[in-house]
């Protein structure tokens, strides 16, 4: 079926509710009208009440495959996606093996891909202190942005950057206008020293705030003194908002997202011997996430992404508890949309504000503004339907990720995923994935 009508009284068209009807036809919205229309011998899908939108754009996500599809893999992954509502994910150039950090290993990446894309996927390239003379390349075959780290990521195979390292491929960022990503925390030794490292709070101690703020004065400098776009992945430290602040009043150039785990939990509830909730910067204190959902209501965040960077429960140590042996990651990719949309009601966050914010706006961050993210004529028909009054609990078995093992587990959350529509093909119907590998491949065309 590449011909057909959707119709809600609640089309999320020009950031508001509207009834109308939405003709998709070959991929795209062909056409946007206002009310309920039947068109004669075209099959007419009416929504009633439900809210219908543009899918999520979720600018942020780990897949893990090549070398580690027993973390995550394309096909489990973009399942997950599809049944969230997620219509375009881009995946980041770690934790695969091999890292992506040249046109060899991101060509691999892409074929390791194939025939596995129940969503639509672009990529990142990856910085790291020996590969600056391929940064150019990456760029040219297509990456959406280049990624680096200030710490250690996690991985051997991805170590981490300085400032000499930015400032060598910033020029070729500036002349392609491709943001560079940054994990924005400067390690350094005013720690304190471990005793037990079950205990929540002596993780969070070890990844203090101002190694977050560190970086942001470092990713700053470097915004500044080149003129590039930088982007700050997922802020947890409420002390780097006044910079940030300020820096964007002075520049447009400057982006930063947050995610659903620091908005959702605070470090006061997280159990001793719990690394499920281990990610890095960590989840912080209730008074300091109040701070990060006042800037969110004040429209300082330009969007949010679910970090999804799942392993196996070994690798979290669920068993033995140990938060600084446990990998450190937040599997949550499926369930974006619910986490936030629960805690957003709570916060006074209205729609038409948390919308823009998984959809235009990592449209427009990732240079697909003319083409996703908005519900308008001539746009790609990605399109998803859910409802915002059911309230459910998330169970083991509504899981898609390749690992069951989620902090989501058994939270009670409100709105719910029904229909999802990728490229113009309905992939999910009724919370069921019906048609499979309607996802393309992204590449962006940086020239
Ligand atoms: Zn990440």
């Amino acid at each position: 079926m590449n011909n057909f009508l959707i119709h809600s009284k609640r089309c999320f068209i020009n950031n508001q509710f509207i009834d109308a009807t939405l003709h998709i036809k070959n991929k795209k919205i062909h056409q946007v009208i206002n009310g309920s229309h039947t068109i004669d011998n075209i099959p007419f899908l009416d929504y009633g009440n439900l809210i219908v939108m543009p899918g999520i754009i979720d600018a942020h996500v780990h897949i893990n495959e090549p070398g580690r599809e027993h973390w995550e893999g394309f096909e489990t992954a973009t399942k997950a996606a599809a049944i969230g509502g997620i219509t375009t994910l881009i995946e980041m150039p770690l934790n695969a093996s091999p890292v992506t950090t040249n046109v060899k290993s991101f060509k691999i990446k892409q074929n390791a891909s194939t025939h596995k894309l129940h969503v639509n996927c672009g990529f990142y390239g990856g910085i790291i202190p020996t590969n600056a003379n391929e940064i150019e390349d990456l760029i040219k075959a297509g990456v959406f942005g280049i990624k680096g780290f200030l710490t250690h990521s996690g991985l051997d195979e991805f170590p981490n950057i300085n400032k000499q390292h930015l400032e060598d491929i910033a020029p070729i960022l500036k002349k392609y206008d491709i943001p560079l990503l940054l994990h924005c925390e400067l390690s350094d030794d005013n720690i304190p020293e471990v005793i037990n490292p079950k205990n929540y709070n002596e993780y969070l101690l070890s990844r203090p705030q101002h190694w977050e703020t560190n970086a942001i004065d470092l990713a700053l400098d470097i915004q500044e003194q080149f003129d590039i776009k930088v982007h700050i992945v997922h802020l947890s430290a409420s002390e780097g908002i006044e910079r940030i602040k300020n820096r964007k009043q002075a520049t447009r150039k400057l982006t930063v997202e947050t995610c659903p785990h620091y908005l959702f939990f605070n470090s006061e509830d997280i159990p001793d011997a719990s690394p499920i909730y281990k990610c890095a910067p960590p989840i912080r204190d209730k008074s300091n996430n109040d701070s990060l959902w006042r800037y969110l209501l004040n429209d300082g965040f330009d969007f949010l992404t679910s970090d999804h960077s799942p392993a196996p429960p070994a690798r979290k140590q669920l068993e033995n508890g140990d938060f600084f042996k446990a990998w450190g990651g937040i599997s949550g990719l499926q369930f974006i949309l619910p986490i936030l949309n629960t805690e957003g009601k709570k916060r006074g966050l209205c729609l038409e504000k948390f919308i823009p914010l998984l959809t235009e706006n990592p449209a427009k961050f990732l240079g697909l503004e003319f083409q996703k993210g908005k519900l308008k004529e001539g746009f790609d028909a990605d399109i998803i339907v859910w409802n915002d009054s059911e309230t459910y609990t998330i169970t083991g078995e509504s899981i898609q990720h390749k690992h069951k093992a989620t902090p989501y587990l058994n939270e009670k959350v409100n709105g719910k995923v029904i229909h999802t529509f990728v490229n113009g093909i309905q992939v999910v119907e009724y919370s069921k994935l019906i048609s499979l590998q309607q996802g393309k491949l992204l590449l962006k065309n940086n020239k």
